[in-house]
Protein backbone atom coordinates (compact mmCIF):
# COMPACT_ATOMS: atom_id res chain seq x y z
CA UNK A 1 0.00 0.00 0.00
CA UNK A 2 1.05 3.26 -0.66
CA UNK A 3 1.81 5.36 2.18
CA UNK A 4 -0.59 8.23 0.58
CA UNK A 5 -3.26 5.56 0.71
CA UNK A 6 -2.93 5.03 4.56
CA UNK A 7 -2.95 8.84 4.48
CA UNK A 8 -6.30 9.58 3.15
CA UNK A 9 -7.55 6.46 5.40
CA UNK A 10 -5.81 8.58 8.34
CA UNK A 11 -7.40 11.88 7.21
CA UNK A 12 -11.10 9.49 7.22
CA UNK A 13 -10.45 7.99 10.71
CA UNK A 14 -9.93 11.41 11.79
CA UNK A 15 -12.85 13.02 10.38
CA UNK A 16 -14.89 10.19 11.94
CA UNK A 17 -16.52 10.18 15.94
CA UNK A 18 -18.34 6.87 15.53
CA UNK A 19 -17.61 3.70 16.82
CA UNK A 20 -18.68 1.72 14.60
CA UNK A 21 -18.13 3.92 11.47
CA UNK A 22 -14.52 3.68 12.67
CA UNK A 23 -14.58 -0.38 13.01
CA UNK A 24 -15.85 -0.51 9.36
CA UNK A 25 -13.14 2.16 8.00
CA UNK A 26 -10.52 0.07 9.98
CA UNK A 27 -11.48 -3.30 8.56
CA UNK A 28 -11.19 -1.89 5.18
CA UNK A 29 -8.34 -0.51 5.61
CA UNK A 30 -7.03 -4.04 7.06
CA UNK A 31 -8.22 -5.77 4.09
CA UNK A 32 -6.71 -3.57 1.47
CA UNK A 33 -3.10 -4.09 3.67
CA UNK A 34 -0.73 -6.65 2.84
CA UNK A 35 0.25 -9.13 5.23
CA UNK A 36 3.80 -7.66 6.07
CA UNK A 37 2.48 -4.40 6.11
CA UNK A 38 -0.70 -4.59 8.64
CA UNK A 39 1.32 -4.57 11.77
CA UNK A 40 3.17 -1.81 11.00
CA UNK A 41 0.09 0.31 9.90
CA UNK A 42 -1.52 -0.85 13.68
CA UNK A 43 1.85 1.05 15.18
CA UNK A 44 1.70 3.88 13.02
CA UNK A 45 -2.14 4.65 13.42
CA UNK A 46 -1.43 4.45 17.67
CA UNK A 47 1.11 7.50 16.42
CA UNK A 48 4.05 4.49 17.38
CA UNK A 49 6.47 2.56 15.40
CA UNK A 50 6.60 -0.69 17.58
CA UNK A 51 4.36 -1.42 20.56
CA UNK A 52 4.39 0.59 24.19
CA UNK A 53 6.45 -1.70 25.63
CA UNK A 54 9.29 -1.90 23.32
CA UNK A 55 10.17 2.08 24.76
CA UNK A 56 11.24 3.45 21.37
CA UNK A 57 10.82 6.80 21.68
CA UNK A 58 11.67 9.56 18.67
CA UNK A 59 13.92 11.38 20.53
CA UNK A 60 12.50 14.77 18.77
CA UNK A 61 11.30 17.43 20.76
CA UNK A 62 9.42 20.14 18.89
CA UNK A 63 11.87 22.64 18.46
CA UNK A 64 13.65 19.87 16.16
CA UNK A 65 10.21 19.00 14.61
CA UNK A 66 9.85 22.56 13.76
CA UNK A 67 13.66 23.03 11.95
CA UNK A 68 12.77 19.90 10.42
CA UNK A 69 9.50 21.78 8.75
CA UNK A 70 11.76 24.75 7.98
CA UNK A 71 14.46 22.99 6.35
CA UNK A 72 11.87 20.70 4.17
CA UNK A 73 9.99 23.96 2.59
CA UNK A 74 12.87 26.38 3.01
CA UNK A 75 11.29 29.14 4.96
CA UNK A 76 12.61 30.77 8.89
CA UNK A 77 12.03 28.36 12.09
CA UNK A 78 10.05 31.50 13.43
CA UNK A 79 7.98 31.49 10.35
CA UNK A 80 6.78 28.17 10.99
CA UNK A 81 6.99 28.67 14.78
CA UNK A 82 4.58 31.63 14.41
CA UNK A 83 2.23 30.09 12.30
CA UNK A 84 2.73 26.40 14.11
CA UNK A 85 1.50 29.03 17.54
CA UNK A 86 -1.41 30.33 15.03
CA UNK A 87 -2.76 27.18 14.18
CA UNK A 88 -1.80 24.91 17.30
CA UNK A 89 -0.86 21.83 15.09
CA UNK A 90 2.28 21.78 13.33
CA UNK A 91 1.12 18.61 11.00
CA UNK A 92 -1.46 20.80 9.27
CA UNK A 93 1.65 23.89 9.03
CA UNK A 94 3.64 21.71 7.73
CA UNK A 95 1.03 20.40 4.89
CA UNK A 96 -0.08 23.88 4.04
CA UNK A 97 3.69 24.55 3.40
CA UNK A 98 3.46 21.60 0.93
CA UNK A 99 0.35 22.04 -0.67
CA UNK A 100 1.55 25.73 -1.61
CA UNK A 101 5.09 24.25 -3.31
CA UNK A 102 7.08 25.44 -1.02
CA UNK A 103 10.63 23.90 -1.36
CA UNK A 104 13.61 23.37 0.98
CA UNK A 105 16.40 24.59 -1.30
CA UNK A 106 18.66 23.34 1.70
CA UNK A 107 17.27 19.95 1.55
CA UNK A 108 17.77 20.02 -2.41
CA UNK A 109 20.80 20.46 -2.69
CA UNK A 110 21.96 18.31 0.61
CA UNK A 111 19.57 15.07 -1.24
CA UNK A 112 19.40 15.92 -4.93
CA UNK A 113 16.26 16.39 -6.94
CA UNK A 114 13.50 14.97 -4.50
CA UNK A 115 12.41 10.86 -5.72
CA UNK A 116 9.58 11.12 -7.94
CA UNK A 117 8.43 7.56 -6.69
CA UNK A 118 5.46 7.56 -4.49
CA UNK A 119 6.81 5.81 -1.56
CA UNK A 120 4.98 2.74 0.48
CA UNK A 121 4.14 1.89 3.75
CA UNK A 122 7.00 0.15 4.52
CA UNK A 123 9.39 2.58 2.57
CA UNK A 124 8.06 5.37 5.00
CA UNK A 125 7.79 2.89 7.47
CA UNK A 126 11.93 2.35 7.55
CA UNK A 127 12.61 5.91 7.02
CA UNK A 128 10.95 6.84 10.60
CA UNK A 129 12.76 3.82 12.40
CA UNK A 130 15.98 5.16 11.06
CA UNK A 131 15.21 8.51 12.23
CA UNK A 132 13.77 7.19 15.76
CA UNK A 133 17.06 5.18 15.93
CA UNK A 134 19.76 8.21 15.01
CA UNK A 135 21.44 8.20 18.95
CA UNK A 136 24.31 9.61 19.65
CA UNK A 137 27.08 12.89 19.01
CA UNK A 138 25.21 14.58 16.01
CA UNK A 139 22.11 13.17 16.29
CA UNK A 140 20.00 15.99 16.66
CA UNK A 141 20.95 17.27 13.15
CA UNK A 142 20.86 13.87 11.33
CA UNK A 143 17.43 13.48 12.89
CA UNK A 144 15.47 16.52 10.98
CA UNK A 145 18.04 16.60 8.23
CA UNK A 146 16.50 13.00 8.07
CA UNK A 147 12.53 14.44 8.48
CA UNK A 148 12.97 17.44 6.50
CA UNK A 149 14.10 15.07 3.35
CA UNK A 150 11.11 12.43 3.84
CA UNK A 151 8.80 15.32 4.46
CA UNK A 152 10.23 16.53 0.78
CA UNK A 153 9.36 12.76 -0.70
CA UNK A 154 5.90 12.61 0.45
CA UNK A 155 2.16 14.04 -0.33
CA UNK A 156 0.92 17.28 1.52
CA UNK A 157 -1.69 14.82 3.11
CA UNK A 158 1.00 12.11 4.25
CA UNK A 159 2.85 15.59 5.77
CA UNK A 160 0.33 15.88 8.07
CA UNK A 161 0.64 12.59 9.90
CA UNK A 162 3.94 12.27 9.11
CA UNK A 163 4.93 15.46 11.40
CA UNK A 164 2.83 14.32 13.94
CA UNK A 165 3.69 11.00 14.94
CA UNK A 166 7.51 12.15 15.99
CA UNK A 167 5.45 15.01 18.32
CA UNK A 168 3.32 12.13 19.91
CA UNK A 169 -0.10 14.26 18.70
CA UNK A 170 -1.53 12.22 15.87
CA UNK A 171 -4.56 11.59 17.76
CA UNK A 172 -7.35 9.33 15.40
CA UNK A 173 -8.71 8.87 18.81
CA UNK A 174 -9.19 4.98 19.29
CA UNK A 175 -6.84 2.21 21.25
CA UNK A 176 -5.82 -1.36 20.46
CA UNK A 177 -9.38 -2.55 21.45
CA UNK A 178 -10.55 -0.54 18.44
CA UNK A 179 -8.34 -2.42 16.04
CA UNK A 180 -9.02 -5.47 17.53
CA UNK A 181 -12.72 -4.87 16.60
CA UNK A 182 -11.34 -3.98 12.80
CA UNK A 183 -9.88 -6.73 13.21
CA UNK A 184 -12.59 -9.00 13.96
CA UNK A 185 -15.06 -7.17 11.01
CA UNK A 186 -12.30 -7.83 8.31
CA UNK A 187 -12.78 -11.42 9.06
CA UNK A 188 -16.51 -11.91 10.24
CA UNK A 189 -17.87 -8.76 9.20
CA UNK A 190 -18.90 -7.92 12.38
CA UNK A 191 -17.45 -7.70 16.26
CA UNK A 192 -18.26 -11.35 16.96
CA UNK A 193 -14.09 -12.40 17.04
CA UNK A 194 -13.15 -9.71 19.65
CA UNK A 195 -13.39 -11.81 22.42
CA UNK A 196 -11.10 -14.70 20.55
CA UNK A 197 -8.65 -11.72 19.29
CA UNK A 198 -8.59 -9.94 22.86
CA UNK A 199 -8.23 -12.97 24.75
CA UNK A 200 -4.81 -13.39 22.47
CA UNK A 201 -3.78 -9.91 23.04
CA UNK A 202 -4.14 -10.47 26.64
CA UNK A 203 -0.98 -13.12 26.17
CA UNK A 204 0.62 -11.36 23.47
CA UNK A 205 0.59 -7.37 24.15
CA UNK A 206 1.92 -6.70 20.95
CA UNK A 207 -1.56 -5.19 18.28
CA UNK A 208 1.30 -5.19 15.40
CA UNK A 209 1.84 -8.79 15.67
CA UNK A 210 -1.95 -10.49 16.55
CA UNK A 211 -3.07 -8.26 13.49
CA UNK A 212 -0.46 -10.01 11.15
CA UNK A 213 -1.16 -13.35 12.88
CA UNK A 214 -4.64 -13.04 11.98
CA UNK A 215 -4.04 -11.60 8.14
CA UNK A 216 -1.90 -14.33 7.73
CA UNK A 217 -3.30 -17.49 9.62
CA UNK A 218 -6.65 -16.25 10.93
CA UNK A 219 -8.33 -17.75 13.45
CA UNK A 220 -6.41 -20.95 13.44
CA UNK A 221 -3.66 -19.12 13.92
CA UNK A 222 -5.42 -16.63 17.01
CA UNK A 223 -5.35 -19.65 18.81
CA UNK A 224 -2.35 -20.86 19.02
CA UNK A 225 -1.03 -17.48 19.99
CA UNK A 226 1.40 -18.44 23.17
CA UNK A 227 2.91 -16.03 25.73
CA UNK A 228 6.55 -15.00 24.38
CA UNK A 229 9.17 -14.31 25.97
CA UNK A 230 10.11 -10.70 26.55
CA UNK A 231 6.76 -9.43 24.97
CA UNK A 232 4.11 -8.68 28.07
CA UNK A 233 1.11 -10.63 29.67
CA UNK A 234 -1.74 -8.40 30.32
CA UNK A 235 -1.92 -8.78 34.27
CA UNK A 236 -4.52 -10.79 35.73
CA UNK A 237 -6.84 -8.50 37.65
CA UNK A 238 -8.53 -8.86 41.29
CA UNK A 239 -12.31 -8.82 41.85
CA UNK A 240 -14.19 -7.80 45.06
CA UNK A 241 -16.29 -9.65 47.20
CA UNK A 242 -18.12 -8.40 50.27
CA UNK A 243 -17.11 -11.48 53.21
CA UNK A 244 -15.19 -13.72 53.60
CA UNK A 245 -17.81 -16.24 53.78
CA UNK A 246 -18.52 -15.32 50.50
CA UNK A 247 -15.09 -16.05 49.06
CA UNK A 248 -14.87 -19.79 50.24
CA UNK A 249 -18.15 -20.24 48.50
CA UNK A 250 -17.52 -19.13 45.69
CA UNK A 251 -13.44 -19.82 45.13
CA UNK A 252 -13.01 -23.05 47.88
CA UNK A 253 -9.74 -23.75 48.74
CA UNK A 254 -7.51 -20.38 48.38
CA UNK A 255 -4.19 -19.13 48.80
CA UNK A 256 -4.11 -16.34 50.80
CA UNK A 257 -1.52 -13.88 50.41
CA UNK A 258 -0.33 -10.30 51.60
CA UNK A 259 -1.40 -7.50 49.42
CA UNK A 260 1.14 -5.46 49.00
CA UNK A 261 0.79 -1.69 48.06
CA UNK A 262 3.49 -1.14 45.74
CA UNK A 263 3.83 -1.15 41.97
CA UNK A 264 3.08 -4.22 39.62
CA UNK A 265 5.95 -5.62 37.78
CA UNK A 266 6.11 -8.46 35.35
CA UNK A 267 9.63 -9.83 34.96
CA UNK A 268 11.06 -11.65 31.97
CA UNK A 269 14.32 -13.03 31.93
CA UNK A 270 16.42 -15.24 29.29
CA UNK A 271 19.16 -15.04 27.03
CA UNK A 272 17.05 -15.05 23.79
CA UNK A 273 15.71 -11.14 25.43
CA UNK A 274 19.32 -10.49 26.21
CA UNK A 275 19.07 -10.67 29.92
CA UNK A 276 16.31 -9.08 31.96
CA UNK A 277 12.90 -7.23 31.07
CA UNK A 278 10.73 -5.05 33.54
CA UNK A 279 7.13 -3.90 32.63
CA UNK A 280 4.24 -2.46 34.50
CA UNK A 281 0.47 -3.34 34.41
CA UNK A 282 1.00 -0.43 31.79
CA UNK A 283 2.69 -2.49 29.54
CA UNK A 284 5.75 0.48 30.07
CA UNK A 285 9.23 -1.04 29.75
CA UNK A 286 10.58 -0.27 33.08
CA UNK A 287 14.09 -1.77 33.37
CA UNK A 288 16.51 0.71 33.42
CA UNK A 289 14.44 2.54 36.47
CA UNK A 290 14.82 -0.58 38.71
CA UNK A 291 19.26 -1.73 38.53
CA UNK A 292 18.90 -3.92 41.60
CA UNK A 293 16.20 -5.79 40.21
CA UNK A 294 18.14 -6.75 37.10
CA UNK A 295 20.73 -7.70 39.02
CA UNK A 296 19.31 -9.94 41.84
CA UNK A 297 17.12 -11.92 39.04
CA UNK A 298 20.60 -12.37 36.75
CA UNK A 299 21.91 -13.89 40.53
CA UNK A 300 19.13 -15.46 42.26
CA UNK A 301 16.49 -17.23 39.28
CA UNK A 302 17.50 -20.87 38.72
CA UNK A 303 16.08 -21.25 35.28
CA UNK A 304 17.67 -20.32 31.53
CA UNK A 305 14.38 -18.28 31.07
CA UNK A 306 11.25 -16.95 33.64
CA UNK A 307 8.63 -14.85 33.39
CA UNK A 308 6.96 -14.09 36.95
CA UNK A 309 4.55 -11.49 38.42
CA UNK A 310 5.53 -9.51 41.08
CA UNK A 311 4.98 -5.95 42.94
CA UNK A 312 7.36 -4.40 43.77
CA UNK A 313 7.57 -2.01 46.82
CA UNK A 314 9.84 0.23 48.37
CA UNK A 315 11.72 0.12 51.70
CA UNK A 316 13.17 2.45 54.15
CA UNK A 317 17.20 1.06 53.95
CA UNK A 318 17.48 2.23 57.68
CA UNK A 319 14.68 -0.13 59.38
CA UNK A 320 13.93 -2.60 56.19
CA UNK A 321 10.38 -1.67 56.65
CA UNK A 322 7.86 -1.10 53.52
CA UNK A 323 7.87 2.43 52.76
CA UNK A 324 4.08 3.82 51.64
CA UNK A 325 3.22 3.87 47.56
CA UNK A 326 3.75 7.70 47.31
CA UNK A 327 7.59 6.58 48.37
CA UNK A 328 7.98 3.31 45.90
CA UNK A 329 6.04 5.34 42.78
CA UNK A 330 9.29 8.06 43.85
CA UNK A 331 11.58 4.93 42.11
CA UNK A 332 9.59 5.71 38.53
CA UNK A 333 11.77 8.39 37.20
CA UNK A 334 13.67 9.20 34.18
CA UNK A 335 17.39 11.02 35.60
CA UNK A 336 18.75 10.30 38.84
CA UNK A 337 18.12 6.94 38.67
CA UNK A 338 21.02 5.32 40.60
CA UNK A 339 20.49 7.87 43.95
CA UNK A 340 16.77 6.81 43.95
CA UNK A 341 17.94 3.51 43.79
CA UNK A 342 19.76 4.25 47.39
CA UNK A 343 17.46 6.42 48.69
CA UNK A 344 14.32 3.66 48.55
CA UNK A 345 15.55 0.31 47.09
CA UNK A 346 12.87 -1.78 45.92
CA UNK A 347 12.53 -5.53 47.13
CA UNK A 348 10.44 -7.85 44.80
CA UNK A 349 7.44 -9.52 46.31
CA UNK A 350 7.30 -12.91 43.75
CA UNK A 351 3.83 -14.02 43.95
CA UNK A 352 3.62 -15.86 40.40
CA UNK A 353 5.48 -17.43 37.49
CA UNK A 354 3.94 -17.47 33.82
CA UNK A 355 6.59 -19.37 32.07
CA UNK A 356 9.60 -21.43 32.43
CA UNK A 357 12.27 -22.60 30.07
CA UNK A 358 10.49 -22.41 27.08
CA UNK A 359 6.74 -24.05 28.81
CA UNK A 360 3.74 -21.23 29.48
CA UNK A 361 2.84 -21.94 32.99
CA UNK A 362 -0.58 -19.74 32.63
CA UNK A 363 -3.22 -22.89 32.30
CA UNK A 364 -1.30 -24.79 35.40
CA UNK A 365 -2.92 -24.32 38.13
CA UNK A 366 -2.32 -21.41 40.99
CA UNK A 367 -0.81 -24.43 43.45
CA UNK A 368 1.73 -25.87 40.67
CA UNK A 369 2.28 -22.88 39.22
CA UNK A 370 3.89 -21.95 43.30
CA UNK A 371 5.68 -24.72 43.65
CA UNK A 372 7.46 -24.16 40.77
CA UNK A 373 7.77 -20.61 41.68
CA UNK A 374 9.66 -21.63 45.04
CA UNK A 375 11.85 -23.98 43.40
CA UNK A 376 12.68 -21.25 40.56
CA UNK A 377 14.57 -18.66 42.99
CA UNK A 378 17.23 -18.82 45.44
CA UNK A 379 15.44 -17.62 48.80
CA UNK A 380 18.01 -15.43 50.07
CA UNK A 381 15.41 -13.05 50.49
CA UNK A 382 17.26 -9.83 49.63
CA UNK A 383 15.85 -8.11 46.53
CA UNK A 384 13.66 -11.24 45.08
CA UNK A 385 11.03 -12.19 48.36
CA UNK A 386 8.35 -14.97 47.68
CA UNK A 387 5.58 -13.76 49.14
CA UNK A 388 4.20 -16.01 52.20
CA UNK A 389 0.82 -17.58 51.55
CA UNK A 390 -1.66 -19.81 53.69
CA UNK A 391 -3.40 -22.37 51.61
CA UNK A 392 -6.89 -22.74 53.23
CA UNK A 393 -10.73 -22.73 52.86
CA UNK A 394 -11.55 -21.71 56.46
CA UNK A 395 -12.96 -18.11 56.72
CA UNK A 396 -11.54 -18.04 60.60
CA UNK A 397 -8.02 -18.97 59.25
CA UNK A 398 -8.41 -15.92 56.06
CA UNK A 399 -9.52 -13.50 59.12
CA UNK A 400 -6.54 -13.70 61.13
CA UNK A 401 -4.35 -13.91 58.00
CA UNK A 402 -6.11 -10.47 56.82
CA UNK A 403 -5.30 -8.74 60.29
CA UNK A 404 -1.89 -9.63 60.61
CA UNK A 405 -1.04 -7.87 57.13
CA UNK A 406 -3.24 -4.87 58.10
CA UNK A 407 -1.18 -4.92 61.20
CA UNK A 408 1.92 -4.99 59.48
CA UNK A 409 0.73 -1.80 57.47
CA UNK A 410 0.12 -3.71 54.69
CA UNK A 411 -3.18 -3.25 52.52
CA UNK A 412 -4.66 -6.22 53.08
CA UNK A 413 -4.79 -9.77 51.45
CA UNK A 414 -5.07 -11.39 48.08
CA UNK A 415 -7.50 -14.43 48.01
CA UNK A 416 -7.02 -16.57 45.08
CA UNK A 417 -8.48 -19.65 43.87
CA UNK A 418 -5.85 -22.75 44.60
CA UNK A 419 -6.78 -24.72 41.17
CA UNK A 420 -7.21 -21.68 39.11
CA UNK A 421 -5.54 -20.85 35.70
CA UNK A 422 -4.30 -17.44 35.40
CA UNK A 423 -6.50 -15.32 33.25
CA UNK A 424 -4.47 -12.57 31.93
CA UNK A 425 -6.22 -9.24 31.68
CA UNK A 426 -8.94 -10.30 32.85
CA UNK A 427 -10.60 -9.14 36.26
CA UNK A 428 -12.13 -12.82 37.19
CA UNK A 429 -13.37 -14.18 40.51
CA UNK A 430 -10.07 -16.25 40.69
CA UNK A 431 -8.59 -13.38 41.96
CA UNK A 432 -10.54 -11.48 45.28
CA UNK A 433 -8.80 -8.57 46.97
CA UNK A 434 -9.37 -8.06 50.68
CA UNK A 435 -8.81 -4.76 51.61
CA UNK A 436 -11.96 -4.38 54.87
CA UNK A 437 -14.84 -6.86 55.25
CA UNK A 438 -17.60 -4.58 54.55
CA UNK A 439 -19.92 -5.84 57.63
CA UNK A 440 -16.57 -4.14 60.01
CA UNK A 441 -16.41 -1.00 58.42
CA UNK A 442 -20.09 0.48 59.26
CA UNK A 443 -21.62 0.82 55.75
CA UNK A 444 -18.53 2.47 53.35
CA UNK A 445 -17.45 0.97 50.70
CA UNK A 446 -15.87 -2.63 50.22
CA UNK A 447 -13.28 -0.91 48.17
CA UNK A 448 -11.36 2.69 46.89
CA UNK A 449 -12.56 3.81 42.82
CA UNK A 450 -9.89 4.83 40.37
CA UNK A 451 -11.60 7.55 38.90
CA UNK A 452 -10.10 9.89 35.85
CA UNK A 453 -10.62 13.62 36.60
CA UNK A 454 -12.08 14.96 33.72
CA UNK A 455 -12.40 19.02 34.17
CA UNK A 456 -12.03 21.05 36.94
CA UNK A 457 -13.73 24.27 38.54
CA UNK A 458 -12.77 27.55 39.54
CA UNK A 459 -12.09 28.19 42.95
CA UNK A 460 -13.28 31.08 44.89
CA UNK A 461 -11.82 32.72 47.98
CA UNK A 462 -8.96 30.73 49.65
CA UNK A 463 -9.37 28.35 46.69
CA UNK A 464 -8.75 30.61 44.00
CA UNK A 465 -5.47 31.26 45.26
CA UNK A 466 -5.24 27.50 44.47
CA UNK A 467 -6.54 27.82 40.88
CA UNK A 468 -9.32 25.07 41.11
CA UNK A 469 -12.03 24.82 43.60
CA UNK A 470 -13.45 21.59 42.50
CA UNK A 471 -12.78 18.95 40.17
CA UNK A 472 -15.24 16.34 38.06
CA UNK A 473 -14.18 12.88 38.29
CA UNK A 474 -15.84 9.78 36.11
CA UNK A 475 -15.79 6.24 35.48
CA UNK A 476 -15.72 4.39 31.99
CA UNK A 477 -18.58 2.71 30.23
CA UNK A 478 -17.05 0.82 27.38
CA UNK A 479 -15.49 3.88 25.45
CA UNK A 480 -17.18 6.63 26.89
CA UNK A 481 -16.79 8.26 30.58
CA UNK A 482 -19.80 8.93 32.75
CA UNK A 483 -19.56 10.84 35.97
CA UNK A 484 -19.53 9.90 39.27
CA UNK A 485 -18.52 13.47 41.67
CA UNK A 486 -18.08 16.52 41.78
CA UNK A 487 -15.06 16.75 44.74
CA UNK A 488 -15.07 20.56 46.35
CA UNK A 489 -13.86 19.37 49.77
CA UNK A 490 -11.71 16.77 51.43
CA UNK A 491 -8.08 17.72 50.44
CA UNK A 492 -5.55 19.30 51.86
CA UNK A 493 -4.23 22.69 50.53
CA UNK A 494 -1.37 20.52 49.07
CA UNK A 495 -3.87 18.31 47.33
CA UNK A 496 -5.38 20.89 46.07
CA UNK A 497 -2.49 22.43 44.81
CA UNK A 498 -1.22 19.16 43.28
CA UNK A 499 -4.51 18.93 41.43
CA UNK A 500 -4.28 22.21 39.96
CA UNK A 501 -0.70 21.72 38.95
CA UNK A 502 -1.72 18.34 36.94
CA UNK A 503 -4.70 19.09 35.75
CA UNK A 504 -3.68 22.69 34.65
CA UNK A 505 -0.80 20.22 32.73
CA UNK A 506 -3.79 18.04 30.74
CA UNK A 507 -6.23 20.90 30.16
CA UNK A 508 -7.97 20.90 26.97
CA UNK A 509 -7.93 24.18 25.22
CA UNK A 510 -11.60 24.18 24.00
CA UNK A 511 -14.74 25.23 25.70
CA UNK A 512 -16.29 22.10 23.89
CA UNK A 513 -17.26 19.21 26.01
CA UNK A 514 -15.33 16.09 24.49
CA UNK A 515 -17.19 13.92 22.34
CA UNK A 516 -16.10 10.82 24.86
CA UNK A 517 -17.44 12.29 27.89
CA UNK A 518 -20.84 12.02 29.21
CA UNK A 519 -22.28 14.76 31.41
CA UNK A 520 -25.07 16.45 32.57
CA UNK A 521 -25.31 20.35 31.25
CA UNK A 522 -25.20 21.59 34.82
CA UNK A 523 -22.36 20.10 35.96
CA UNK A 524 -19.91 21.33 33.00
CA UNK A 525 -16.61 22.62 34.47
CA UNK A 526 -14.95 25.45 33.65
CA UNK A 527 -12.07 23.91 32.37
CA UNK A 528 -12.40 20.18 30.52
CA UNK A 529 -8.96 18.04 31.12
CA UNK A 530 -8.15 15.21 28.95
CA UNK A 531 -9.08 11.84 30.80
CA UNK A 532 -5.09 10.73 31.56
CA UNK A 533 -4.96 11.62 35.44
CA UNK A 534 -6.15 8.64 37.69
CA UNK A 535 -7.11 9.59 40.75
CA UNK A 536 -7.89 6.95 44.14
CA UNK A 537 -11.07 8.30 45.41
CA UNK A 538 -12.47 6.60 49.16
CA UNK A 539 -16.04 7.08 49.34
CA UNK A 540 -18.86 6.33 52.21
CA UNK A 541 -21.35 5.09 49.93
CA UNK A 542 -22.82 5.07 46.71
CA UNK A 543 -25.90 6.28 46.53
CA UNK A 544 -28.30 6.85 42.96
CA UNK A 545 -27.60 9.99 40.93
CA UNK A 546 -30.17 11.31 38.55
CA UNK A 547 -27.54 14.35 37.27
CA UNK A 548 -24.61 11.93 37.13
CA UNK A 549 -24.38 10.48 33.73
CA UNK A 550 -22.90 7.28 36.00
CA UNK A 551 -26.63 6.96 37.80
CA UNK A 552 -24.87 6.78 40.47
CA UNK A 553 -22.69 9.29 42.93
CA UNK A 554 -20.39 8.71 45.88
CA UNK A 555 -21.15 10.27 48.93
CA UNK A 556 -18.45 11.89 50.60
CA UNK A 557 -15.81 11.49 48.62
CA UNK A 558 -12.22 12.22 49.65
CA UNK A 559 -8.75 11.99 47.32
CA UNK A 560 -6.53 9.29 48.90
CA UNK A 561 -3.77 9.69 46.23
CA UNK A 562 -2.91 9.91 42.03
CA UNK A 563 -2.30 6.84 40.42
CA UNK A 564 0.25 7.34 38.32
CA UNK A 565 0.72 4.25 37.75
CA UNK A 566 -2.45 3.95 36.17
CA UNK A 567 -3.73 4.67 32.93
CA UNK A 568 -7.81 5.14 32.45
CA UNK A 569 -7.69 1.69 30.94
CA UNK A 570 -6.68 0.19 34.54
CA UNK A 571 -9.57 2.72 35.82
CA UNK A 572 -12.51 1.83 37.95
CA UNK A 573 -15.50 0.91 35.40
CA UNK A 574 -18.98 1.54 35.43
CA UNK A 575 -19.70 -1.93 35.99
CA UNK A 576 -17.51 -2.25 38.39
CA UNK A 577 -18.60 1.03 40.55
CA UNK A 578 -22.20 -0.96 40.16
CA UNK A 579 -21.46 -3.93 42.01
CA UNK A 580 -19.96 -1.74 44.55
CA UNK A 581 -23.04 -0.23 44.59
CA UNK A 582 -24.72 -3.62 44.84
CA UNK A 583 -22.31 -4.93 47.43
CA UNK A 584 -23.14 -2.06 50.09
CA UNK A 585 -27.03 -3.67 50.39
P1 LIG B 1 -6.08 -3.07 42.80
O1 LIG B 1 -5.06 -2.22 42.11
O2 LIG B 1 -6.63 -2.47 44.06
O3 LIG B 1 -7.14 -3.60 41.87
O4 LIG B 1 -5.30 -4.39 43.34
C1 LIG B 1 -4.62 -5.24 42.50
C2 LIG B 1 -3.14 -4.97 42.61
O5 LIG B 1 -2.64 -5.38 43.86
C3 LIG B 1 -2.31 -5.76 41.63
O6 LIG B 1 -2.27 -5.16 40.36
C4 LIG B 1 -0.94 -5.76 42.28
O7 LIG B 1 -0.22 -4.63 41.85
C5 LIG B 1 -1.23 -5.59 43.76
N1 LIG B 1 -0.85 -6.74 44.60
C6 LIG B 1 -0.28 -6.62 45.82
N2 LIG B 1 -0.06 -7.81 46.36
C7 LIG B 1 -0.47 -8.75 45.48
C8 LIG B 1 -0.51 -10.18 45.48
N3 LIG B 1 -0.09 -10.90 46.51
N4 LIG B 1 -1.02 -10.79 44.38
C9 LIG B 1 -1.47 -10.08 43.33
N5 LIG B 1 -1.47 -8.72 43.28
C10 LIG B 1 -0.98 -8.06 44.34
Amino acid sequence: MTFKKLSEYFEELEKTSSRLKITEILANLFKEAEEDEIGKICYLSLGRLLPQYEGLEFQMAEKMLVRAVAKAFGIEDQAVQKQYKKEGDLGVVAEELKARGYKGAQVQSLFGEPKKQILSVGEVYKRLMEIAKEKGEGSVDRKITKMAALLTEIEALAVRFVVRIPLGKLRLGFSEMTLLDGLSWMGKGDKSLRPELEGAFNVVADIGKIAETFKKSGEKGIKEIKVTLGVPILSALAQRLPTVEEMVEKMGEVVVEPKYDGTRLQVHFGRSIGGVRVFTRNLENVTHMFPEIVEAVKKEVKAEEIIFDSEGVGVDPKTGGYLPFQETIKRKRKYGIEDKAKEIPLKCYLFDVLYKDGKSLISEPLRKRREILEKAIEHKANTLVLSPQIITSDPEEIRAFHQEQIERGLEGAMIKKADSAYEPGRRGFTWVKFKQEETKKGGGLADTLDCVIMGTYRGKGKRAGFGVGAFLVGVKKDDVFVTVSKIGTGLSDEQWREVYKRTENKALKTEEKPEEYSVDKNLYPDTWVKPEIVVEIQADNITESPIHTAGLALRFPRLVRFRDDKTQNQATTLRETEKLFELQK
